[in-house]
């Protein structure tokens, strides 16, 4: 008997009618004669409305008492979800995170998985029950309630796929799964069937929020396969899967666009070793994630550096960087909320070269000035002003021929 694990996200159980439908997607898997775990997420926008309300009695709410708080819209959906099991004749239990023996460090709203004790977990399943898990949630070894981070559901899934040894572990989302580009900006854009591990990281760390970058790293770890696929469609979504040879003939497999960026510049720091290891260890500190960063060459002792963070970050940091100015005697600091972040993508970068240049090419022929740089081995990333960001995705994807039936489509996926 295969072991599959499906989760399913907030916007697939926002409501009574979604909620049952889960139900019979479920049921449907178990007809099969498979075991099932289910991973939810809190209902629709529940999370991010406590996270409101906590807000309105406190500042800065007490981290323990906010996984309390938080933990309690994952809770709602699997008793929910059990009941809507339940009554279609199929046996169900809910089980929070610590009843699932998902142990975490006790880094309160970004704790870490630790271990996972699967004797309950398994002893519900043999009774042939359908074991439906609040994601996102864990306990410490101070018993405390801890959460995993923002879409941490994914996470939950991934874990338990791991420890259960599942077949595979199934993302239901609201999208059919993951695009060539949005589909908002770019409608020609098309689901791609297969993606590898590090081509999956780089669009979830990109602004393609399908799922959380660190359940991609684990399933990565594991050698887990991901299928993400909507939960109101039949047909197959996308497989995340390790990386097979043929991958490598598609150059660029998609492109990721995030306008959640704003570009922090700060003149004239002094040119010697330690300014920037200080610089950005207080932005680190005050948990600011920074993305890309330039800095110019010095001239006269003096350099300039830039660096983009997300918006929801630009106070804290430009507090944090006032703070550094005058620490170090730099001159000025300033920023540009208007900017934006499109990326190429495909592993079969690391073996054809030139991509870097034809994407330049592409956006000087639009007059789209490139204000930032980055790459990796199998992406490449510009900063522009956002009033561009539409064209440059919609004529990238155009040039690369993403649009034209090349993608993954007919990849196979057969492990070697
Ligand atoms: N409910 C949590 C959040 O909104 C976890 C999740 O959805 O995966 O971030
Ligand atoms: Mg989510």
């Amino acid at each position: 008997m295969t072991l599959i694990v499906q989760k399913f996200g907030g916007s697939s159980v926002a409501d009574a009618k979604k909620i049952k439908a889960v139900a019979k997607r479920i049921i449907k898997i178990r007809k099969k004669g498979h075991q099932v775990v289910v991973v939810v997420s809190a209902t629709g926008k529940t999370t991010d409305e406590l996270l409101k309300f906590a807000a309105k009695i406190i500042d800065n709410p007490c981290k323990r008492e906010m996984d309390m708080l938080l933990s309690a819209g994952e809770q709602i959906s699997i008793a929910l979800l059990s009941m809507a099991i339940k009554a279609k004749k199929y046996d169900a239990i809910s089980l929070t995170g610590a009843q699932a023996g998902i142990c975490t460090d006790s880094v309160h709203n970004k704790a870490r998985i630790t271990r996972i004790k699967t004797k309950k977990l398994k002893k519900e399943l043999k009774k042939g029950r359908i074991v439906v898990v609040a994601g996102f949630q864990g306990i410490s070894s101070g018993e405390d309630i801890t959460t995993l981070g923002r879409g941490g559901s994914d996470l939950t899934a991934v874990a338990l796929a791991v420890v259960l040894k599942a077949k595979v572990c199934e993302i239901y989302t609201d999208v059919a799964g993951v695009y060539t580009a949005d589909p908002r900006i770019v409608k020609e854009a098309e689901k791609i069937n297969y993606l590898s591990f590090d081509e999956m990281l780089e669009m979830a760390g990109l602004g393609t929020q399908v799922m959380q970058a660190r359940s991609v790293e684990m399933a990565k770890k594991f050698n887990i396969d991901l299928h993400i696929r909507s939960t109101f469609l039949r047909e197959k979504g996308t497989i995340v899967t390790r990386e097979v040879s043929c991958m490598e003939d598609v150059v660029v497999s998609g492109i990721a666009s995030d306008s959640d960026q704003v570009k922090i510049s700060i003149t004239k720091l002094p040119d010697r070793p330690g300014v920037a290891a200080q610089l950005f260890s207080e932005l680190g500190e005050k948990d600011i994630n920074v993305d890309m960063i330039i800095q110019s060459s010095a001239r006269d002792g003096v350099n300039n550096i830039s660096f983009t963070v997300s918006r929801t970050n630009l106070k804290k940091t430009l507090e944090t960087m006032n703070k550094i100015k005058k620490k170090l005697g730099a001159k000025e600091v300033f920023y540009d909320a208007q900017v934006a972040k499109v990326s190429l993508i495909g592993v079969g970068m690391r073996s054809h070269s030139g991509v870097a240049s034809k994407m330049f090419s592409i956006l000087a022929a639009e007059k789209i000035n490139i204000e930032m740089i980055s790459t990796s081995e199998i992406r490449i990333s510009c900063v522009i002003k956002e009033k561009n960001l539409t064209k440059a995705v919609r004529v990238l994807h155009k040039k690369f021929k993403l649009d034209q039936k090349l993608s993954k489509k007919n990849i196979s996926t057969k492990k070697s």
